[in-house]
């Protein structure tokens, strides 16, 4: 065993378990002297500093030591989800947990001399490098392992080239018949399979968007609403995967979560068994903000990081060389890695703020975000997102790679994702953003970046007017927010005409705020309309200064597109895919800049009815973040259809909850389908549940509105009466944390653990691998919930809402309530929300569960929004508790909870 100690803390104790094996059980301020003294062995140190209130705790965290022994595997990062991993007995009791960290690190240091530990290469190299930077694992890891006999590829040289290939052709002209589509389909479910006509009819109403298009401009569109259970799935990847393979072209899938994006990835291997063919026909794209950036990672090793952050980037750097594909965020790095650092330089690995410089990098060839973009110009399926989706739409990038077959799955997010994209903004935030693209690092920051001089250096002494147009824009961008902004404008002394238009937005916002949140420290905002004098003076100092800007980056995007023509000497193919893409992000800077002189022009004169425009600060807690004018469109999807929707030739959007509760209506104008000239396909199946048996809807009389005892009361009793799997909904964050507060200890006491969003330091996709781990332990959170878990089986029965989800009151809300019909446009959206809530409870046919309600207020014309024959009842808090612990007791006699089983856990 090793010769550390270790400690183990929660909500209902804290153990330290010593090197001779005893335990104890001791107080928080034993706990903090002791490892301030001795390093321990413990599990997810800011989680245990959190519950010891000691946020700065640090030891030999096991979770560290698995991400260097294991990158890219996963592991619930719990002590059963360690213990299973593992192979390891899970403890009975907590006292038992702290025994169990001394074995896990037992088993995973000696499985460094393992001859089958397949991540062996390279972690010689990395543990002599962590070993310099004083990790606590690295004496234990460089006494285990052996210096190699060869010199260790280093990771850049080890990573596999992508290679240009020729562009595909253009897909051929194919019907596809219905025999052909099932008999896809049957292969896909595989032989044996349940008759499933729901899924059939479904499957050859897809297969519908793949004829031919006969008008350009007016795409095959289908708008299907297929009810939880149907397997939409496999009944969509039937005909995209058979168009693709008889026409030659490529069929893009579209998520809203990244968690619906890995059930695709692991249901499209059923079309590509094998696992070489798989990879080339499946490509999953995200945003290139969410891959490892090479250069940066390679900046960070050799110094760019010091401290914890240079730590983080060696485990990263062990994680890239055996990751699928070098996504960071909803990827195969263990979500919780970051977090273990507190998010200390993630975001200075990727490449968030589009200064990539293509192929002036010499890890181009490698770079993970090109293998991704040139992998899917050859792909038969790519699982992207919405949002990628609309960035590329909307900013002309791989124009030659543009999505002509298309299928929104979780489409009732289209006009949410349609709604961030198209918005304009204004802000210091953002500001700060460009002139730091521009000029380059001004302060002592970590990271490569240059500015704009700086990365076209060759524009700059080839091209004279180009050089000039730099020179002028690295002046011009001066005007713009720079560092401690937020406090100069605090102070009353903002700095250069941006700065000032940004003081006075924030004096208008308080002056005119009657939301009575400006003592709560929330966000406020104010409309934009009867605007005089001083804000008007600022936006016209403020516009002269951003058109200043704009003005040379044009001059210069126009030098650098003569140059491309032109092709000098010089230019060759890495200088132009360099300068093709530092073209790209100038045209995008372009487009911002003249989307806030369009937002600023308007100010003081008549408002343009296709958007909403305001002022806002942006605060939590009493904290500013950003202070600025906002634009959104009235209706996004006006946005997406011209750029997306009518460039397709087949476009699908699909989800359970399409209509919202509501009909065909609200399902046309949420996608967009309303400025088509022609009306689309509508195809509708329900769910195969048996919703009346499995489930039921409870609405509690009596927890009174605002009485937080009361509420933290109902919750912690639900969730005793149904011994844990619920999944406590909010509405706010405050009403949350006050709840997980009042709750926490007494539910830990009884053995059913609480996890809380926004109050755990894990991020939301662990928390839902632990809670669904665990069908003891329970979840609270918040809107990402509410819609993106899919929890199967015994560790979900019940749901608890603690009030109405209404819409926020907020400016933009409230104009489109205006222009979609009032109140009923209220009632669309929160009966939207309500399916997608009670969508959780049943997600197999064999579920079981209860939809609580505490709000005695809820309205009776909204439980149309549940499936139809879902028994609803009002009845007291106590009442409820008896129907549950009685379904909780049939549950058990009925031999559940039953098997969770999941694809992508291994054991080690
Ligand atoms: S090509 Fe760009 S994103 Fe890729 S590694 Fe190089 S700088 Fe980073």
């Amino acid at each position: 065993m090793p010769p550390y100690p270790s400690l183990h803390a929660s909500h209902s104790g804290i153990w330290i378990s010593g090197t001779d094996g005893s335990t104890q059980a001791i107080s928080k301020g034993q706990a903090i002297g002791r490892v301030s003294e001795t390093p321990h062995i413990l599990l997810n140190a800011p989680l245990m500093g959190q519950r010891l209130g000691y946020p700065d705790l640090s030891g030999l965290d096991l979770l560290e030591l698995f991400a260097f022994m294991y990158p890219a595997r996963f592991v619930v990062p719990t002590p059963a989800g360690l213990a299973k991993t593992l192979g390891l007995k899970k403890p009975e009791e907590e006292a038992a947990v702290g025994r169990l960290y001394r074995e896990a690190a037992w088993k995973m240091l000696n499985g460094l001399q393992a001859d089958d530990w397949i991540e062996k290469e390279g972690a010689w190299s990395s543990a002599q490098a962590l070993h310099r930077l004083r990790w606590p694992w690295a004496g234990e890891l460089s006494n285990r392992l052996q210096k190699p006999d060869e010199p260790e590829r280093w990771l850049f040289s080890k990573l596999v080239e992508w290679e240009e290939e020729a562009p595909r052709p253009a897909p051929k002209s194919v019907i596809l018949d219905n025999a052909h589509t099932l008999e896809k389909l049957n292969i896909l479910t595989g032989e044996g399979s349940e008759e499933r006509l729901g899924q059939k009819n479904y499957a050859t109403a897809v297969a519908e968007i793949f004829n031919p298009r006969r008008i350009k401009g007016a795409p095959n569109m289908l708008l299907a609403e297929a009810g939880t259970g149907i397997g939409k799935t496999l009944g969509y990847l039937a005909p995209a995967s058979l168009w693709s393979a008889t026409a030659g072209g490529a069929v893009w899938i579209s998520t809203f979560t990244k968690a619906l994006q890995r059930q695709l990835d692991r249901e499209t291997r059923r079309i590509y068994p094998d696992e070489q063919t798989f990879r080339k026909k499946v490509v999953v794209r995200k945003g290139r903000e969410n891959y490892l950036c090479l250069l940066n990672l390679e900046d960070a090793l050799q110094g760019g990081f010091t401290g914890r952050a240079a730590i983080l980037a060696h485990l990263v750097a062990r994680w890239a060389a055996y990751s699928k594909d070098g996504d960071m965020i909803g990827g195969d790095l263990p979500g919780w890695l970051t977090t273990l650092f507190r998010r200390n330089g993630t975001t200075a690995l990727t490449d968030r703020r589009g200064e990539c410089v293509y192929a002036g990098c010499p890890h181009f060839r490698k770079c993970f975000i090109e293998k991704s973009s040139r992998a899917s110009q050859q792909a038969d399926i790519v699982i992207a997102n919405h949002a990628l989706v609309m960035v590329n739409a909307a900013r002309g990038r791989e124009k030659q790679n543009a999505p002509t077959r298309l299928i929104f799955d979780e489409g009732h997010h289209l006009f949410d994702a349609a709604d961030s994209m198209f918005a304009a903004r204004l802000s210091g935030q953002e500001a700060i953003e460009i002139r730091r693209w521009v000029i380059g690092p001004e302060s002592r920051n970590r990271g490569r970046r240059r500015g704009l001089a700086a990365r076209l250096a060759d524009v700059a002494s080839y091209d004279e007017e180009g050089g000039r147009a730099i020179e002028s824009a690295r002046h011009a961008a001066e005007a713009l927010p720079g560092e401690a902004w937020l406090t100069r404008l605090s102070e009353r002394e903002p700095f250069g005409p941006v700065e000032a238009l940004l003081a006075e937005v924030r004096n208008m916002v308080f002056a005119r705020d009657e939301s009575q949140s400006a003592d709560a420290g929330y966000g406020l905002e104010t409309e934009l309309n009867d605007v005089e004098g001083p804000l008007i003076d600022a936006v016209a100092n403020a516009a002269e200064a951003i058109d200043a800007l704009l003005r040379p980056l044009v001059r210069l995007g126009q030098r650098m597109e003569h140059l491309i023509e032109e092709g000098p000497d010089w230019m060759d193919a890495p200088a132009r895919a360099r300068m093709e893409g530092a073209l790209s992000s100038l045209s995008w800077r372009c487009d911002t800049l003249s989307g806030w002189l369009a937002l600023l022009s308007r100010i003081g004169g008549p408002a343009d009815p296709d958007f909403v425009d305001w002022l806002m600060i942006d605060r939590f807690e009493g904290r500013e973040y950003d202070i600025g004018i906002c634009r959104h469109w009235l209706d996004p999807t006006i946005p997406v259809t011209e750029t997306v929707t009518k460039q397709a030739h087949g476009v699908m959007v699909t989800s359970a909850t399409l209509r919202g509760g509501g009909n065909w209506e609200t399902a046309r104008a949420r996608s967009g389908a309303v400025h088509l000239e022609h009306a689309p396909m509508e195809f509708e199946v329900p769910s195969p549940f048996n919703y009346p048996e499995q489930s039921k809807v409870i609405v509690v009389t009596d927890v009174k509105r605002g009485d937080m005892p009361a509420l933290a009361g109902a919750y912690a009793q639900l969730i005793e009466a149904s011994g844990g799997g619920t999944l406590g909904l909010f509405t706010a964050i405050r009403r949350l944390r006050t709840v997980y507060a009042r709750i926490a200890d007494r539910m830990a006491r009884s053995g059913l653990p609480i996890y809380a969003q926004h109050v755990d330091p894990i991020d939301t996709g662990t928390l839902v691998d632990i809670f669904r781990d665990d069908p003891k332990a329970s979840l609270l959170g918040t809107d990402a919930l509410r819609d993106g878990v899919d929890v199967p089986g015994n560790s979900l029965r019940l749901v608890v809402m603690e009030s109405v989800p209404w819409p926020r009151p907020d400016i933009l809300h409230r104009a489109r309530k205006l222009a979609g019909g009032g109140s009923a446009y209220d009632d669309r959206i929160i009966r939207a929300r309500l399916a997608q809530a009670f969508g959780r409870i049943i997600r197999r046919a064999d579920d079981q569960g209860h939809f609580v309600i505490l709000s005695s207020a809820f309205p009776s014309r909204l439980f149309s929004a549940f499936p139809d024959g879902t028994p609803i009842e009002r009845m007291p808090l106590n009442d409820a508790i008896t129907e549950i612990k009685a379904a909780k007791t049939q549950t058990v006699r009925s031999g559940l909870p039953r098997d969770i089983s999941f694809g992508h856990e291994s054991q080690i």
